[in-house]
């Protein structure tokens, strides 16, 4: 049998450890573009990366594997082009760029008919002025880059904010300013794409956060619509066809009284969609390591009703979390800090209600 490729991914944090993870059982070996020594993904394969000599520590990377993925879309795209100029990286590079920066994303979005909230960009403190007093307030203002886990945002409530604001975020980064929704609930969805244009779509997740942090996921999302349901499943299919994109493709939407807006997408495996590792016939992690290897995709049904609690800032005592029936505990391998994602837990039932009753125990071992 022809050895599979093997697989290099930018970025060694938990998403890159469970791709490996999901890689092993395929025999494709993971190697990782991450500086530091200890993070979770180096127990599963080498690590490159040393700041002092960067052009010698992505030769090494570049020898390392045959094809290459990212965990992280922040990632310096002179690199990423660099590694494309000689092996194939997956998803493509229009999918990074788009990824980005949040003005060339929901320009995306706009172009391929898919609502948002109503948005304005913000180079200046007159544009902030001007957006306030177009859009209304509260307005929701973001960097334009590097945000994540709601990191590089400020809800501009009074007219009193906007320099407050001007000053906090506009004087570092370009920025934009959305209308505030006021959202029934959050939603994702989560779609692999092969290099052959086959797609599978996984069920979309009801997400809840604490304080920008993804906390909770529940999947199939509890009484969804099934018009908004093919809805979200026609907005990703637009993004993944458009940008001819291979791997897994993450929207987040909010669902409101008048249908759903896109928020952002991520061009990789995301947080919401860890509950498919137990909960999914094939998880996500599997199904992207499939389509940029070039293999069939496995299937995303969700057989019976799934959670995923992430643990924040703490460890739980890992007897009282398998004491709950059901329940995986996936630890990452990293030192407890506040607010610091270090692993997460699923959970399936038969039933959504007795998939609550999970939830409320399993919530009840996490500290904080
Ligand atoms: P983001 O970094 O864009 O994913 O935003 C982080 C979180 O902030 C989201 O999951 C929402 O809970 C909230 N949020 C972001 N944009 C808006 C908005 N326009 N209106 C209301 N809440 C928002």
């Amino acid at each position: 049998m022809k050895p599979l490729p093997r697989l290099g991914v930018f970025g060694g944090g938990q998403l890159g450890r469970m791709l490996a993870m999901a890689a092993l059982p395929l025999e494709v070996a993971c190697s990782f573009y991450e500086t530091q020594a200890d993070a979770p993904a180096a127990v599963l394969g080498p690590t490159f990366g040393d700041s002092s000599d960067s052009d010698a520590a992505l030769a090494a990377f570049l020898a390392s594997a045959d094809v290459f993925t990212y965990e992280f879309e922040n990632i310096d795209i002179a690199l990423v082009e660099r590694i494309a100029a000689s092996k194939p990286v997956y998803p493509g590079i229009a999918s990074l760029r788009q990824a980005q920066h949040r003005l060339q994303e929901k320009s995306l979005f706009a172009e391929l008919a898919i609502p948002t909230p109503a948005w304005r960009a913000v180079h200046a403190l007159s544009d902030l002025e001007a957006a306030a007093r177009d859009l209304g307030l509260p307005l929701v203002v973001k960097t334009t880059t590097l945000g994540y886990d709601g990191k590089g945002q400020y809800v501009v409530r009074t007219p009193a904010d906007i320099s407050d604001c001007w000053q906090t975020l506009g004087a570092q980064a370009s920025l934009i300013a959305e209308s505030f929704v006021s959202f029934r609930r959050e939603l994702s969805i989560i779609a692999v794409r092969g290099k052959d244009g086959e797609t599978v779509i996984y069920p979309l997740s009801e997400n809840q956060h604490q304080q920008g942090i993804l906390a909770l996921s529940v999947v199939p999302a509890p009484a969804l619509d099934d018009a908004v349901r093919r809805q979200a499943e026609d907005y990703i299919r637009r993004l993944l066809e458009h940008l001819q994109h291979v791997g897994a493709l993450t929207l987040e939407l909010f669902e409101t009284a008048d249908g759903l807006l896109a928020n952002e997408m991520a061009p990789r495996v995301h947080n919401s969609g860890h509950w498919s590792i137990e909960g999914a016939d094939c998880s996500q992690f599997e199904n992207h390591v499939r389509a940029v290897l070039g293999l069939p995709l496995g299937s995303t049904a969700c057989p019976r009703p799934t959670a995923m609690l992430n643990v924040l800032g703490q460890h739980p005592k890992r007897e009282q979390v398998l004491a709950v029936p059901g329940a995986h505990l996936h630890l990452y391998g990293k030192s407890a800090r506040p607010g610091r994602k270090l692993g997460h837990i699923t959970v399936s039932a038969d039933t959504l209600a007795q998939l609550q009753v999970a939830i409320a125990r399993l919530r009840a071992c996490l500290p904080g």
